[in-house]
């Protein structure tokens, strides 16, 4: 599989401008390097901030896994940073009554060619960061991009909030959830300068006995897993590479060890609960929920335990869009990532 070579080399160097330097902006800045091209990342965090962010994670699922393992040195670093994920197991969230469980078995592993891994966000990102330093790859940190604008006779132009103007061949969109990027494409399709999303949904879909999704909110928590293994409850939780679900009425939480040494928990609401509106990782956020959030989340008193246990607690409320098209109409401008993603974020089937 690594012998595999992503990127055939490009006949005319292009100028490409990646905005976001997250996962899916480094990953594409790399294998366009790769390709030969001329690229710059530009992304609206520190440097040290990405590179510190200790409270996140990724689930990399075997068809992410498979693409991952192209990169140089990447299937170490899922080795040695990574927890595997074997299974899931599903429990009542108010009472922690099991109800199933699926355990992917070592054939179907095989047959799928990868494995199920969940990584620490920070050793994803190192990894990803230096093979872009590695290839040269040029970085503006600290920038955040307010618009770009483009005429069919002209190059695109990223322009920054700071007024700072970057002109290009071609627009890379990995600036997440919270896409500026994708308001440009929508306002392209719709003509509108806001980037009307809901102008883009799918009306077609058959009727669903499921009302529709309109609004999303999750709790992302990382607890210590020292701190687990103090208590006989959670004890069992940290011995094991299974994914925990439990399942609430309308509301679940998900658990699972993420690299060596923490413990991740989401919980997901189908309304806005947490007032954050937001859609993007809250990088320097690290409170933790407060005891009305947990009382709210209606779960039995091991999962309140884990709650409580967080050191940090990232919060988000998204509104899920459609999109039909991911470049503009001059194909000039691409999405890509969680910007191009309809999914909401942080969700079990994202990834
Ligand atoms: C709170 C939260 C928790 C999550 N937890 C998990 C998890 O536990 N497991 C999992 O698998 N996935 C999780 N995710 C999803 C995961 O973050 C993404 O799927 C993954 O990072 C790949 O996304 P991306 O690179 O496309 O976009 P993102 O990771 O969202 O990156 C977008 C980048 O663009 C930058 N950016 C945004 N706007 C601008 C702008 N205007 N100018 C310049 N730069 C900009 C941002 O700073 C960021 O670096 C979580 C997401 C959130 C919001």
């Amino acid at each position: 599989m690594s012998s595999f070579e992503f990127a055939t080399q490009a006949k005319h160097t292009l100028v490409f401008t990646v905005i976001g330097g997250s996962i899916g902006g480094l990953t594409s800045a790399y294998w366009l390097k790769r390709a030969g091209h001329d690229v710059i990342v530009v992304e609206k965090y520190s440097e040290e901030t990405l590179k510190d962010h200790k409270f996140s994670g990724l689930r990399s699922p075997p068809n992410l896994s498979r693409l991952l393992s192209l990169l140089p040195g990447m299937e170490k670093v899922l080795e040695d940073k990574a927890s595997l994920n074997l299974g899931a197991v599903f429990h009542q969230a108010d009472t922690s009554e099991p109800i199933g469980q699926v355990i992917w078995k070592e054939e179907m592993v095989a047959d799928l060619g990868s494995k199920y891994y969940r990584i620490p966000y920070s050793d994803m990102w190192n990894h990803l960061y230096g093979l872009c330093i590695r290839e040269n790859v040029r970085f503006k940190f600290n920038i955040e991009v307010q618009n770009i604008t483009l005429s069919k006779s002209r190059l695109p132009t990223v322009i920054a909030v700071s007024g700072e103007q970057i002109s290009c061949d071609i627009v890379i969109g990995a600036d997440g959830h919270n896409s500026v990027t994708r308001n440009c494409i929508l306002a392209d399709v719709t003509g509108n300068d806001q980037g009307d999303e809901d102008s883009d949904r799918d009306t077609s879909s058959e009727s669903s006995k499921f009302p529709e999704l309109s609004e999303w909110s999750s709790c992302r928590l990382s607890i210590p897993i020292r701190e687990m293994q103090k208590d006989p409850d959670l004890l069992p939780l940290t011995q094991n590479s299974l994914w925990y679900l439990w399942m609430g009425d309308g509301i679940f939480h998900t658990g699972g060890r993420e690299g060596q040494d923490q413990y991740a928990v989401a919980v997901f609401y189908p309304f806005s609960n947490f007032g954050k509106k937001d859609g993007e990782w809250t990088m320097q956020e690290t409170s933790s929920m407060t005891s009305g959030e947990i009382r709210e989340t209606g779960c039995d008193l091991k999962v309140k335990k884990l709650l409580e246990l967080a050191s940090s607690c990232q919060r988000t409320t998204q509104t899920p869009y459609r999109l039909s098209q991911f470049t503009d109409s001059s194909n000039q401008i691409i999405l890509i990532g969680d910007a191009a993603h309809g999914a909401v974020i942080n969700g079990p089937q994202n990834t």
